[in-house]
C-alpha cells in the first residue's frame, strides 16, 4: 500500500494507492511519485496501470507520472507501459495530459498499450476482471477482480459505497483492498462508513478486509487531527492500512506486514 488516504490527505498518508508485484499499480494519484519514490521504486519499472475511475484523488498523477519516464527513467522510451481502463478514460487522460504540458507528452502518450475490455490477462499471467461499482455516475466507477490462480485472488474496491456488485465479488475470494472514505455522520452513498464496514466484515468472516482511501489520520502523528485519529472497533479480519503496508499472500492464506 503506497498510500492510504482518502482525497482530503489525513495526517501521515498519501493518497490511497497500491501496487501489485512491484510492477503494477491501482490508480495514479497526485501524490504517485510522492509514493514511488518514498519507496525507493523506478518508475520505469512499472508496467501497468489499473484505472478504477477518473476522480482527481485518482488520476491526476498521470501526467507527472508520464513526463518522469518520458524525460527521466526511460528516456529511451523502451519499457512498455500498459493502462487498462474502461473506454473514455484514455480521451480523458489525454485531455489532462495536454493541459498540464502541452506538447510534451503527446510522443510518449501514444506509446501506451490500452486495454479496454473488462476482463483480461497480463504476460504475467495476473488476469483482472473490471466489474461497476456504485459511485458518482459520471466518473465511470469500477473496482477489479485480480486473479494470479495458485498465487491467490483478491479484490479491488475503486471508490465505492455497499453495493451487490462489490459484495458478489467478495464472496469469490478471501482478500480485499476496501475503502472507507467517510466517517458515520457523512450521508453518502457513494463511500463505506466504519459502520457498513464492520456490518461487511462480521458477514464475510473468512475475508481479509484491508482499509484504505481512510478519512482517518495515522494515529498519533499530528497533535490535531484532520477529522480523527481514532480507529473504529472493527472485527480481528479487518486491517487499517498505513503507507507502507505490505500485503503477502502463502499457502493460500494472505498476511501483512
Ligand atoms: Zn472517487
Amino acid at each position: 500500500m503506497l498510500g492510504t488516504g482518502n482525497a482530503f490527505l489525513p495526517y501521515g498518508r498519501l493518497h490511497s494507492f497500491a501496487m501489485i508485484d512491484g510492477k503494477h499499480i491501482i490508480d495514479c494519484p497526485p501524490t504517485a511519485l510522492a509514493s514511488l519514490r518514498r519507496e525507493g521504486i523506478v518508475l520505469s519499472d512499472i508496467e501497468t496501470i489499473f484505472i478504477t475511475h477518473v476522480h482527481a484523488d485518482h488520476v491526476f498523477g498521470f501526467p507527472f507520472f508520464l513526463l518522469e519516464r518520458r524525460y527521466i527513467s526511460d528516456r529511451g522510451q523502451e519499457k512498455p507501459l500498459t493502462v487498462v481502463a474502461a473506454p473514455g478514460v484514455k480521451e480523458h487522460l489525454l485531455h489532462l495530459c495536454q493541459l498540464a504540458y502541452p506538447g510534451s507528452l503527446d510522443e510518449v502518450f501514444s506509446t501506451i498499450q490500452w486495454r479496454e475490455e473488462s476482463e483480461g490477462t497480463l504476460q504475467s499471467g495476473l488476469t483482472w476482471k473490471r466489474f461497476r461499482v456504485l459511485h458518482d455516475e459520471s466518473v465511470d466507477p469500477f473496482g477489479y477482480h485480480f486473479d494470479a490462480g495458485t498465487d491467490g485472488s483478491f479484490v479491488h474496491s475503486g471508490d465505492s459505497g455497499p453495493c451487490r456488485t462489490l459484495y458478489d465479488e467478495l464472496e469469490a475470494t478471501n482478500m480485499a483492498i476496501i475503502e472507507m472514505g467517510i466517517p458515520d455522520w457523512v450521508d453518502s452513498p457513494h463511500h463505506h462508513t466504519p459502520t457498513e464496514l464492520r456490518t461487511l466484515a462480521q458477514s464475510n468472516p473468512s475475508l481479509l478486509m484491508v482499509v484504505t482511501h481512510t478519512f482517518i489520520d495515522q494515529p498519533g502523528i499530528h497533535p490535531v487531527p484532520t477529522v480523527t485519529d481514532v480507529y473504529p472497533e472493527h472485527p480481528s479480519n479487518v486491517v487499517h492500512a498505513e503507507d507502507g503496508l505490505l500485503i503477502q499472500q502463502s499457502s493460500s492464506s494472505w498476511s501483512v506486514v
